[in-house]
């Protein structure tokens, strides 16, 4: 029969993977998504929402077009994981055997990593950083805190989805408060010394939101932090604050499906960038958050020009398809005020060693106004291309 390939995971990395793999093949590859939601909620520009730039309904995107397209979309969980029968189990009790398994699960989070929280606490403290439900349920939090309130963020450690995400979500909330809120305050508690897009951040809350936003570092205490859900404190260096909202952020490793695939290595999926294959198994490739692949951060972006590589790999294995060198590029575009947008990003290729940085850009401080607009429409046309590119 047709070469089969499996892909877990339909979000950024693995419903391009999956789409392209099926368009380019043109039915000559078997292709199967699984994936058990049936509406994925973006968590690129969820932040939009929180400042009420963006509806929520915005951010879902469904399956009918990836299906259209020839993809045998399958809504349930990968369970187990049979590398020497190339077999996937999933939780509605189907196997399905694959030539090539595409692993594309996005995080999980490390348990104990923020002490007295766990993901049973996730509805008092929520994370909101798989978005959906707890993106929403954040923001309703928010929207009922008391005036003058404290408005909490625990950030995590690296390496993490999503490096600037934090720092453009505390900007959001600060939009959102400073309009209905005016006497909130934000405090963000952060193990890290420095931050994606610092500069940028800092002069903008400087200047949109002065005196709003406090952030404590390691230096103050900003590693030493335990939760209470119960009580709603934080204990910062012991010192025990009480808060009106607390998104607790916790460190994270790859989706668990991987951990159960044997693949991993200090809680993330080694892999080859030249083709995003695991160094652990030839058969599977592992795309976007899960990967652990050297210089590319954990984005949306990098997650599909990753998985496109890996579509262009397992053809040329599958069915003698010609394989370019790998090259990949992102870019991260942060909201801070109303159009004023900031961006990072860089062009990578792939050695025997790494994905490995070739070229780079960020924005700078001082900007005018009108290049801070561009920037941000630039986002607004990125993540309709985006959004196209992965779900058809
Ligand atoms: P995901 O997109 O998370 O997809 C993983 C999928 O796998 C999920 O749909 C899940 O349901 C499924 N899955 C998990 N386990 C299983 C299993 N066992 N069986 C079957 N399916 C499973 N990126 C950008 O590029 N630009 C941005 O502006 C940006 N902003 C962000 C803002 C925030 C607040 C956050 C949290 C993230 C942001 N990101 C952004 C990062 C981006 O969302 C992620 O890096 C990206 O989604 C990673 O893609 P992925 O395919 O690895 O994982």
């Amino acid at each position: 029969g047709k070469p089969r390939v499996v892909v877990v995971g339909g979000g950024a990395g693995g419903a391009t993977a999956a789409r392209y793999i099926a368009k380019d093949s043109q039915g000559a590859i078997d292709v199967t998504l699984v994936e058990p939601t049936r509406a994925y909620f973006t968590c690129f520009f969820s932040n939009l929402y929180l400042g009420g730039f963006r509806e929520l309904d915005s951010l879902a995107h469904t399956y009918g077009r990836l299906a259209q397209g020839g993809v045998n979309v399958v809504h349930d969980w990968a369970v187990a994981i049979d590398r020497e029968a190339r077999t996937v189990s999933l939780a509605g009790g189907g196997v399905l055997a694959y030539d090539r398994l595409i692993l594309a699960p996005g995080i999980d989070f490390v348990d104990g990593a923020v002490p007295g929280w766990d993901i049973s606490a996730q509805h008092a403290m929520p994370h909101a950083y798989k978005a959906g439900s707890q993106t929403e349920l954040l923001k309703a939090q928010i929207m009922a805190m008391p005036e003058g309130g404290v408005f909490a963020m625990v950030a995590p450690p690296n390496p993490f989805r999503c490096p600037p995400g934090p720092y453009e979500r505390v900007s959001m909330v600060a939009h959102l408060l400073k309009a209905s809120n005016p006497s909130a305050k934000i405090l963000i508690v952060d193990p890290k010394e420095k931050f994606s897009k610092q500069a940028l951040f800092e002069e903008g809350w400087q200047a949109h939101y002065g005196g709003m936003i406090d952030r404590i570092g390691p230096d103050f205490g900003g590693a030493d932090v335990r939760v209470d859900p119960a009580a709603m404190t934080v204990a910062i260096d012991g010192v025990v604050e009480k808060v009106d909202v607390c998104n607790v952020i916790p460190a994270q490793k790859a989706g668990r499906i991987c951990d159960m695939a044997g693949i991993t290595e200090n809680g993330w999926a080694p892999v080859d960038g030249h083709g995003m294959q695991s160094r652990m198994d030839e058969n599977i490739h592992v795309l976007g958050d899960s990967a652990q692949q050297g210089d590319m951060p954990k984005s949306g972006f990098s997650a599909n020009s990753q998985a496109k590589v890996a579509a262009m790999t397992v053809r040329g294995v599958l069915s003698g398809s010609k394989v370019f060198p790998a090259k990949f590029s992102n870019t991260c575009w942060s909201l801070i005020d109303t159009e004023d947008g900031v961006k990072v990003g860089a062009t990578y290729e792939a050695t025997d060693e790494k994905i490995a940085k070739v070229d780079g850009f960020i924005s700078q401080t001082g900007e005018d106004t009108a290049l801070r607009r561009a920037t941000y429409e630039e986002s607004l046309g990125w993540y309709a291309g985006i959004t196209k590119d992965i779900f058809g």
